[in-house]
C-alpha cells in the first residue's frame, strides 16, 4: 500500500478507503485516540486504535514523537473538528521517544525553553505553522520576481568588501588559528592565506547585484547574511536571509513601488497558500496579545493586520518630515524618547514606532536621509546634505527594508568614498561600473527574517529561523 499525506487526507480521503500513513505521534489519549502528525499540515489525522489487532507491547510504545505506521481505513468521524479518522487495522512502530527522557511533552513551553532545543521544536504545532509559512514566503519571493523577469542572481558568501561600511564582519580565514604569519609591523599577514587578502563573510550581496543589474537589468540576490553585531534584541540574528533586488533605470520612486508591491505579494500569498496555519497562528497572535500590558496590545488580530498592510498604500515621507513630526511628538515633548530627537541622527526603534504605530498607524516609507547615517553608494541629492535612502517600517517590528537610489557619477562617488576613508583600490571594480556605461539604478534588501516575522506573528526573530545565531550562542 503506497503512503498518503495526512494533509491529502483531511482535505480529500474518502470513507472506506484504505491508507497507509507515516507520521509522528502527537498525543495519545484513552489508550485509544492517536493524533499523528507528518509535517504536511497543522492538522493532525485522529486514528483510532484496535485493541484486538495490538500488542501490549505496541501500545505501551505509542508515546509523544513516537514515529508508526499505521495502515487502516477511512471512516466518517463524530470528533470535533474532523470530517474523516483513521480506524487502524495494523501499527508499527517505526521509532520509539521514551517519554522519561524526551523533553517536549504536549504540554505549552516557553519559547525560551524550546530554543534550547532547537533540534526538536519544530515538532510542535507553532514551530511547524512557523517553517511551513517560511517556507512560502521563500518560494513567493521567487515566484514574484520571477513573473516580473527578474533573474535570480547568486551573489559570493565570501568576500572581500564591507559594503555596509559597518564594520561588522566575520573574518574568514585559513591561517593558523594558534600562530599566524605575522608581517614585519606585526599585523597578521593575510597575503599567506587561501585568499591572499583579508576576507569575510557577506554583509550583503548589493554590491554584487549591481555588477549583474548592470548587464541583465533586473536582477536579485537572496541568500544568507552575516553581520557580527553584538546586539541582543528581539529582530537581529548574526546570521539573517536577505532579499536584494537591483534594478537598472529605476529611479527611488519605482524603487519603493516595487518594494510596497512586493511586500503585499508576499503577505497575501502566506495568507492564500498557508491558510489553516495562519488561521492557528492568528489564534495565537490573539492568545500573546492578552497576556501583554495594554499599550503594547493590538486593536488589531494577526489576520487583520496582514488585511490592513495589503489594502492599505504605505505613507511615505521624508526624513526632514519624520523629524518635524517626531518634535512635535508628546514623547519628545515630555523627554519620554530615551534618543533625544534632531535633525541628523539615525532614527531609532522608538522612534520608527511612534511613527507607525501611532502616528501614522499604517507602513511608512521615509526617504532623503541625512547622508551622514548612510552608506557610501546612495545617490547624493542636490542639497549636499542629503541622499536618495528609503526605509520602510513596519508596526511591530521597525525598519523591515532598507533601499536606495544608487549613486551613478563616478566623480560623486570618489568623492564621497575619499571623504569616508574608503580606498578606491578595494572597490576599483564597483567604480567600473560607473566608468563604463554608467546609469541611473536602484535596489533594496528586505530581512527575510523580519518579514516572516511580521506574517507569523512571532515576537522574536530567533523563533522564525531554524537554528538562530545570536552573540554567545551556537549550540547547534
Ligand atoms: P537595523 O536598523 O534594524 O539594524 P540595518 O539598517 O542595519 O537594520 P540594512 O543594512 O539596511 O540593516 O539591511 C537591510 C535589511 O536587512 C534591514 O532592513 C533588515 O530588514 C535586515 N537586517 C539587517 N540587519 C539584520 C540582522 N542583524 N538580523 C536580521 N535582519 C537584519
Ligand atoms: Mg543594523
Ligand atoms: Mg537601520
Ligand atoms: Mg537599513
Amino acid at each position: 500500500m503506497s503512503r498518503i499525506k495526512i494533509k491529502d487526507i483531511l482535505s480529500s480521503g474518502e470513507v472506506g478507503q484504505k491508507v497507509l500513513v507515516k507520521g509522528w505521534v502527537r498525543t495519545f489519549r484513552s489508550n485509544r485516540f492517536i493524533a499523528i502528525n507528518d509535517g504536511s499540515t497543522i492538522n493532525n489525522l485522529q486514528a483510532v486504535v484496535n485493541f484486538e489487532n495490538e500488542s501490549e507491547d505496541t501500545l505501551r510504545r505509542i508515546t509523544t514523537s513516537a514515529a508508526l505506521a499505521i495502515e487502516g481505513e477511512l471512516v466518517a468521524s463524530m470528533g470535533k473538528g474532523q470530517n474523516i479518522e483513521l480506524h487502524a487495522e495494523k501499527i508499527t512502530i517505526l521509532g520509539d521517544a521514551n517519554p522519561e527522557e524526551y523533553p517536549l511533552q504536549p504540554k505549552k513551553h516557553s519559547m525560551e525553553f524550546l530554543r534550547e532545543k532547537a533540534h526538536l521544536r519544530m515538532r510542535t504545532s507553532t514551530m511547524s505553522a512557523v517553517f511551513r509559512v517560511r517556507h512560502a514566503l521563500a518560494f513567493a519571493v521567487n515566484k514574484f520576481f520571477n513573473d516580473k523577469g527578474f533573474k535570480y542572481l547568486h551573489t559570493p558568501i565570501i568576500t572581500g568588501s564591507d559594503a555596509e561600511g559597518a564594520g561588522e564582519m566575520f573574518r574568514v580565514s585559513t591561517l593558523p588559528l594558534g600562530n599566524p604569519p605575522m608581517t614585519e609591523e606585526g599585523q597578521i599577514n593575510f597575503e599567506e592565506d587561501f585568499f591572499g587578502k583579508e576576507t569575510n563573510l557577506t554583509v550583503s550581496g548589493q554590491l554584487e547585484a549591481e555588477a549583474g543589474a548592470m548587464s541583465l537589468g533586473e536582477v536579485y540576490t537572496f541568500g544568507p547574511t552575516f553581520r557580527a553585531e553584538n546586539s541582543n534584541t528581539s529582530r537581529h540574528l548574526a546570521e539573517f536571509w536577505m532579499i536584494e533586488p537591483e534594478m537598472a533605470f529605476y529611479e527611488l520612486e519605482e524603487d519603493m513601488d516595487l518594494a510596497e508591491e512586493m511586500v503585499k505579494y508576499l503577505i497575501s500569498h502566506a495568507m492564500e497558500h498557508c491558510a489553516d496555519d495562519m488561521e492557528f497562528l492568528n489564534k495565537r497572535a490573539a492568545d500573546e496579545d492578552k497576556t501583554k500590558p495594554a499599550n503594547e496590545r493590538w486593536d488589531l488580530g494577526l489576520l487583520e493586520r496582514l488585511n490592513f498592510v495589503v489594502d492599505n498604500s504605505f505613507e511615505r515621507i521624508t526624513y526632514t518630515e519624520a523629524i518635524d513630526i517626531l518634535l512635535q511628538s508628546k514623547p519628545h515633548k515630555k523627554k519620554k524618547f530615551k534618543y533625544p530627537v534632531e535633525w541628523g541622527i539615525d532614527l531609532a526603534a522608538e522612534h520608527e514606532r511612534f511613527l507607525v504605530e501611532k502616528h501614522f498607524k499604517k507602513p511608512v516609507i521615509i526617504t532623503d536621509y541625512p547622508k551622514d547615517i548612510k552608506a557610501f553608494y546612495m545617490k547624493q541629492n542636490d542639497d549636499g546634505k542629503t541622499v536618495r535612502a528609503m526605509d520602510v517600517l513596519f508596526p511591530g517590528i521597525g525598519e523591515i527594508i532598507g533601499g536606495s537610489q544608487r549613486e551613478e557619477s563616478l566623480e560623486k562617488l570618489k568623492t564621497r568614498m575619499a571623504e569616508m576613508d574608503i580606498p578606491e583600490s578595494e572597490l576599483w571594480w564597483y567604480l567600473d561600473l560607473r566608468k563604463f556605461g554608467t546609469a541611473p539604478h536602484s535596489g533594496f534588501g528586505l530581512g527575510f527574517e523580519r518579514i516572516v516575522q511580521f506574517v507569523t506573528g512571532m515576537g522574536n526573530i530567533r523563533d522564525v529561523i531554524m537554528f538562530p545565531r545570536t552573540p554567545k550562542s551556537a549550540e547547534f
